[in-house]
């Protein structure tokens, strides 16, 4: 099984709001993808924080809090 922890950011922008999703890791090597609860979408953690209102940050990662108590499992 593959564990998926939760994930949630806060857009900083005028029409910022708060997004939960759930990380998604490919194998080594490959990139992270964090898929949104609210369309089931896979986002790059860039496209996730702007999906959230914010705007372009440089280190995305950084705005996204991680949730590892509220992992679900596939
Ligand atoms: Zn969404």
């Amino acid at each position: 099984m593959d564990e998926m922890p939760c994930v949630s950011v806060k857009g900083d922008g005028p029409n910022g709001r708060k997004i939960d999703g759930f990380l998604y890791k490919y194998r080594k090597g490959e990139e992270v993808r964090i898929v949104c609860v609210c369309h089931g979408s896979f986002l790059t953690p860039a496209e996730f924080v702007k999906h959230a209102g914010g705007g372009n940050v440089t280190h995305p990662l950084k705005h996204i809090v991680v949730n590892p108590s509220a992992s679900v499992y596939f």
